[in-house]
């Protein structure tokens, strides 16, 4: 498995061509934006060499006969669902943002599902016993463009990656993938459709493996309110950020033995939905963990504040933390309640995987609510650190910013709640996954509303009671 060492260096050996600013970024690893979303990746090589979480985050993979890290695993035993949302939450406690490997773990889940009994499954199994070998990152590439939202594919075929050419020895992919997480930070490409797919759109069902500096791949790092403060001293979280970048495909080429799917609309529909689950669970881990940091921040300020032990502060904190347990106490549960697929890999609870996600929509922004009531109006108007340590300036500010500790967890709280930390976390917290609508059809079409219609007419005394039948 590799360390947090050998993923920047890996990181180096790559000829990707990103785009920062409207310029050609030569050297990601070292560029102030870049920089502290591969740091918050780099949280996932470590704690695998931490006897403190080493458990959690590695597993025992039978593909390659040894140790992987829980990031490259599948879910082979129904615990790996439960022991990925617990590790989940302390990388987004440890980092305080996304750490980015998740769309790629669920995405493996879900491919070696779809593809199990099909054609592309040797290959894609071949693929990623690599992938469990070298410890790659991979960014996993769903989402299309997608331009007016009420026509077809088909209708506006640029609006979505589609398969341009099919030769003997492999295909040709054109098109863009957005908002991709992490993907100027990863090894690999992992394209999947977004969304089910109908008969006569088979071009757009197209499951395959690219390195993310294959010919004719662009990335364009995505803008983050305050990204320009990264590296400074008003940065908020002075190690982690997250990221997502444009994918632009010029008419790539990807070898036969990296294409898992192609055409193939009812594969690509089993696809769409697993992952669906496996990621609308996910965020039952990391989204508790972002919120810890969030509540320690507002705590902190109360302290340095002198209100900490005001009942309704104790009160404002005590729900904050009820709301996150909600959000973990249900990604845990969809986890548990897990059944196995034919394949292998183990599914979880669709419903309530859906339910952890729909709250995710919504409770993260009262618990922001509450920690931006606790904190104060200087979260928002607080001028730059370095004022503060203008030698001109430090002494009559002093007081105007209060401690250290004051100034900086206040920082922290204004990039979390709508600074550069706000995109991995509450704009994730709403689309990612799916935005809630989706969530609310997936519930609407799996509930059993009979049976709920049924029991309500036993007791209400319209029908007889053959599941219970006499109790005397
Ligand atoms: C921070 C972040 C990270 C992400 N990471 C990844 C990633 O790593 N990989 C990846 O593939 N994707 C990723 N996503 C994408 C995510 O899955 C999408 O944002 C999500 O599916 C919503 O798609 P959209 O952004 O195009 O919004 P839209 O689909 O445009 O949704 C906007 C609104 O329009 C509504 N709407 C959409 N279509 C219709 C319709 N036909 N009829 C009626 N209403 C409609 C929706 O319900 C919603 O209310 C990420 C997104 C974010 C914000």
């Amino acid at each position: 498995m590799r360390t947090a060492a050998q993923y920047f260096e890996s990181l180096r050996a790559r000829k990707l061509e990103l785009w920062v600013d409207g310029e050609r970024c030569e050297s990601p690893v070292d560029h102030p934006k870049v920089r502290p979303a591969m740091n918050a990746i780099a949280a996932t090589f470590a704690i695998a060499h931490d006897d403190r979480w080493r458990g959690l985050a590695t597993a025992h993979s039978d593909l390659i006969g040894g140790p992987v890290n829980r990031f490259c695993h599948l879910f082979v035993e129904a615990e790996d669902l439960v022991r990925k949302i617990e590790v989940q939450r302390v990388l987004g406690r440890l980092t305080g943002t996304c750490f980015q490997r998740c769309v790629g773990m669920d995405g493996i889940n879900a491919l070696f599902i779809a593809t199990h009994g099909r054609a592309g499954h040797a290959r894609f199994v071949e693929w990623l016993r690599g992938v469990q070998e070298r410890d790659d990152v991979l960014n996993g590439a769903m989402t299309d463009p997608k331009g007016d939202r009420s026509k077809r594919p088909g209708e506006q075929p640029d609006a979505y990656l589609r398969v341009v050419d099919r030769r003997p020895d492999g295909i040709v992919i054109r098109g863009a993938k957005v908002h991709q997480t992490g993907a100027a930070n990863s090894h690999h490409i992992l394209v999947m459709p977004g969304q089910a797919l109908r008969e006569g759109e088979e071009d757009f069902a197209v499951a395959c493996a690219l390195p993310v500096d294959a010919d004719g791949v662009r990335m364009v790092l995505g803008r983050q309110p305050s990204d320009d403060r990264r590296g400074g001293p008003d940065a908020g979280n002075a190690r982690f950020g997250g990221q997502e970048c444009v994918v632009l495909f010029d008419d790539v080429f990807v070898p036969t033995e990296r294409v898992f799917l192609d055409g193939d609309i009812e594969a690509c529909a089993l696809l769409v939905d697993a992952f669906a689950g496996f990621h609308r669970a996910s965020y039952g881990g990391c989204k508790p963990g972002n919120l810890d940091v969030l509540i320690g921040a507002a705590d902190l300020v109360t302290r340095e504040h002198g209100v900490r032990r005001a009942s309704h502060v104790r009160d404002k904190l005590v729900e904050m933390a009820h709301l996150t347990e909600t959000v973990h106490g249900v990604g845990l549960a969809a986890s548990e309640k897990s059944t196995r697929d034919a394949s292998g890999v183990w599914r979880v609870d669709p419903v309530l995987a859906n339910v952890c996600k729909h709250n995710v929509t919504r409770i993260p922004y009262e618990v922001v609510r509450l920690a931006e009531d606790l904190a104060g109006g200087a979260m928002a108007t607080l001028p730059s650190l370095a004022d503060r340590d203008h030698a001109e300036l430090a002494e009559a500010l002093a007081p105007i910013y209060g401690s250290e500790a004051r100034a900086k967890a206040l920082r922290l709280l204004e990039s979390m709640a709508y600074g550069a930390g706000s995109v991995p976390f509450r704009i994730e917290c709403m689309h990612g996954a799916g935005s809630p609508q989706a969530q609310r059809i997936v519930l609407e079409r799996t509930l059993d509303w009979d049976a709920k219609v049924a029991r309500a007419r036993v007791l209400a005394g319209l029908d007889a009671d053959d599941a219970l039948g006499e109790l005397e």
